[in-house]
């Protein structure tokens, strides 16, 4: 399980997070929503310690992470962005074994196993050998999606992994990202795919100006709102 305490954090003058707090038990799926500079990103940054926070705690499997090793850490709990971060000189396969050979040390055979098994895994066999701008962006973010699968990360933090895609691309990875859910990956969501957070979602969190104001199942938050910011952040985006 994963368990986000209490944390702050400030940007100078900014108070970012302010006492931010979630939960998400082995195996569960929590998508957060919220307004643009929420804290949404931030908080997913601190979760696998892109971010130190100033005050508070991030538990997984009721161990604090704060003193891990963040490269060890980032094995444990991967990662998908926005921008796929791929790296566009190299291979598709080889922006997945890359960090199977630096991170886990593995040979270059066993590395290319993995990888390959992944790249089956989201749909892309096929284009091992292609570079990323030769992909559709939701090709290269399956690629970003098998990357960080092939660590094995106990944790998978989506950061808006769909918002830079053309919408005829959104249903793959959405569905990429519904099939790991119910495969029993633990998952953190930021997503304003409210269809997704309904259908996908064992907790909905709405975050505003740093905290997390609300949280539910799905049905609760989006049928039964109760804070008035959600109803009205809801009013907007449904
Ligand atoms: P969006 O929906 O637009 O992605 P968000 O909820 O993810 O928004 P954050 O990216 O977490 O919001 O940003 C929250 C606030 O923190 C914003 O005011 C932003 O300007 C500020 N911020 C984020 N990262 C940094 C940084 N590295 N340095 C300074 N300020 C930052
Ligand atoms: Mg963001």
């Amino acid at each position: 399980s994963l368990s986000v305490r209490d944390v702050h954090l400030a940007f100078g003058a900014n108070r970012v997070l302010r006492g931010a707090s979630l939960d998400v038990g082995r195996g569960g799926t929590a998508c957060v929503i919220g307004p643009s500079g929420s804290g949404k990103s931030t908080l997913l940054r601190t979760i696998n310690r892109l971010i130190e926070p100033d005050r508070g705690d991030v538990l997984l499997d009721g161990r604090s992470v704060l003193g891990d090793d963040p490269d060890a850490l980032r094995q444990r709990i991967g990662m998908v962005f926005q921008q796929f971060n791929l790296f566009p000189h190299m291979t598709v396969l080889r922006n997945i074994t890359l960090a199977l050979r630096r991170l886990k040390r593995l040979g270059e055979d066993e590395a290319a196993q993995v990888a390959r098994a992944q790249l089956e895994r989201v749909g892309l066999a096929g284009r091992a050998d292609a570079r990323p701008a030769h992909l559709s962006g939701g090709q290269q973010q399956r690629v970003a999606i098998a990357r960080a699968l092939a660590l094995q990360p106990q944790v998978m933090l989506f950061d808006e992994a769909t918002s830079a895609l053309d919408p005829e691309l959104v249903k793959g990875v959405l569905g990429i990202m519904a099939e790991l859910s119910a495969g029993g990956m633990t998952m953190v969501v930021v997503t304003h795919e409210m269809g997704f957070a309904r259908e996908v979602a064992d907790t909905v969190a709405f975050m505003d100006g740093g905290v997390v104001l609300e949280a539910g199942e799905p049905a609760a938050i989006f049928e039964r709102p109760e804070h008035p910011r959600l109803r009205r952040f809801l009013a907007q985006v449904l």
